[in-house]
């Protein structure tokens, strides 16, 4: 007898995006070792952590230091405090939630990842956005789900409609990674009434929530008349208040959310009680102040930065009248190749020409191909440097 192993695995293509972009990048850097490049491919923040959540976690350490005040294990599913943090800041917009509908975690990348115990594995029809972040569909392959591609383009703005067809899970990403665009109300309800009609669940992550700046555009899937019934929403600390490193996040799935007789609220509990021991103390404590008013106006501070930079780069794609998407609720600019280029065309075409570096939209999906993303996550100096140089050349 031998075990059996999964093969899925096999599916899964090497990521070569990053590793690629930073070959061609050190490879022309050593060739030309004089030219400045500046790099505005970057997908992390850069600026500092708000400083209300950094003091919170540096007390909340100091605690653990005195026997009165020291603790141990913390519940698996979050402090009742974190929790109460995520639904004062969800309810500013109307958001009614249930601290039994939150879980707290290490960021939401391995949540997205482990909601998919939930669902059988093999036989569930997964329709995937694309270009989209990459995990939606590393996870769905590991599980062997059949993927349905949702086409994004030009025509619908990079912002799919449901289709005709009957699915079981819908990956939903708003403000899109890497496009930026983001639903309105409308469009998002057309999803939720869609999952509705044919019992599929929506899993939406609302990582750059906090980048929204229309008031035409949720910031939560629970805006959404009808989302309790068939949506999961993640949402991650990393992009609003800079947690990368910290990692914080919290994912909701409500309470009257049944497919097949059973809650999925109940087995998302059993499966992060079984297999989670919980987020650090010290970082819920900084969750909490990161999500209060004062932490929420310090991480707003940051992402004003990052639409400085924003505007830098739209005002050149503007005057250029070049195609493009995201960026008002958004870190990410992504906009149609000039000159007809394809993705990574365009890459050696900035880089042999400006020397500024970005990231080939070919690297998140098929339907990226001819796209390009920039991030506004670079200082305002050298975007702006670096938006002197595109004029040049667009
Ligand atoms: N979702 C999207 C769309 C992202 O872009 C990222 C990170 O870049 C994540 C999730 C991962 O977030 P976290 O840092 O909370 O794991």
């Amino acid at each position: 007898m031998t075990q059996k192993i999964n093969h899925n695995y096999k599916k899964l293509e090497e990521n070569y995006l990053f590793t690629e972009i930073a070959k061609r990048t050190s490879d022309y850097m050593e060739a030309h070792p004089n030219e400045k490049i500046i790099k505005l491919g970057i997908g992390d923040v850069t600026r500092p952590l708000a400083h209300k959540a950094v003091d919170a976690m540096i007390e909340s350490l100091q605690e653990l230091k005195k026997g009165d005040s020291f603790r141990g294990y913390g519940p698996e599913l979050g402090y009742g405090f974190a929790k109460q943090a995520v639904i004062d800041y969800l309810g500013q917009y109307g958001v009614e939630l249930h601290a039994d509908d939150i879980t707290i975690g290490d960021g939401i990348g391995s949540d997205i990842s482990n909601i998919t115990d939930l669902f059988h594995k093999g036989v569930n029809k997964v329709l995937l956005p694309d270009p989209v972040y990459p995990l939606y569909k590393a996870t769905s392959l590991m599980d062997g789900q059949e993927i349905i591609y949702l086409e994004c383009n030009e025509a619908n703005n990079f912002l799919p409609a449901p289709p005709d067809f009957a699915s079981d899970m819908i990956y939903l990403c708003s403000p899109n990674n890497p496009t930026g665009a983001a639903f309105n109300f409308n469009q998002l309800q057309a999803w939720v009434d869609y999952a509705n009609k044919h019992n599929a669940v929506i899993l939406y992550d609302a990582a750059y929530e906090r980048f929204i700046s229309d008031q035409d555009k949720p910031h939560s899937i629970f805006q959404i008349p009808g989302a309790r019934t068939c949506a999961i929403e993640f949402c991650s600390l990393s992009k609003t208040a800079g947690f990368t490193s910290v990692r914080a996040g919290y994912t909701i799935v409500p309470q009257e959310l049944e497919r097949e007789g059973m809650k999925l609220n109940r087995m998302w509990q059993q499966r992060q009680t079984t297999k989670y021991n919980g987020a650090p103390y010290h970082v819920q404590r900084g969750l909490e102040a990161a999500l209060s008013p004062e932490g929420i106006k310090q991480a707003d501070e940051n992402i004003a930065y990052y639409k400085k930079n924003v505007k830098l780069i739209t005002d050149v794609l503007d005057e250029k009248g070049i195609y493009y998407t995201g960026g008002h609720n958004s870190p990410y600019i992504w906009f149609k190749c000039p000159h007809g280029m394809n993705s990574w065309e365009f890459f050696d075409y900035m880089l042999d020409t400006i020397h500024v570096v970005g990231t080939p939209g070919v690297g998140f999906g098929h339907f990226g191909e001819g796209f390009f993303r920039l991030t506004s996550f670079n200082t305002y100096e050298a975007t702006k440097e670096a938006m002197e140089r595109m004029r040049t050349i667009l």
